[in-house]
């Protein structure tokens, strides 16, 4: 099981590069059970989305 560390390192990875399988599934799995993981996930998400809006980064 991840700990939170690296729960989180992959959270940010992920936002640049595909995450393996293997990864995507030990990240899932523990934000499934770690509460404070998932709202970091989340907002992780909400502020990539208001980013991308805001920036122009790319035309949808
Ligand atoms: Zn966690």
């Amino acid at each position: 099981m991840l700990s939170c560390k690296e729960a989180t390192l992959l959270m940010s990875q992920e936002q640049d590069r595909r995450l393996g399988m293997g990864e995507r599934i030990a990240l899932r799995l523990h934000v499934l059970i770690c509460a404070g993981c998932n709202n970091y996930r989340r907002q992780m998400h909400v502020l990539r989305e208001a980013c991308r809006r805001l920036g122009g980064g790319g035309t949808p």
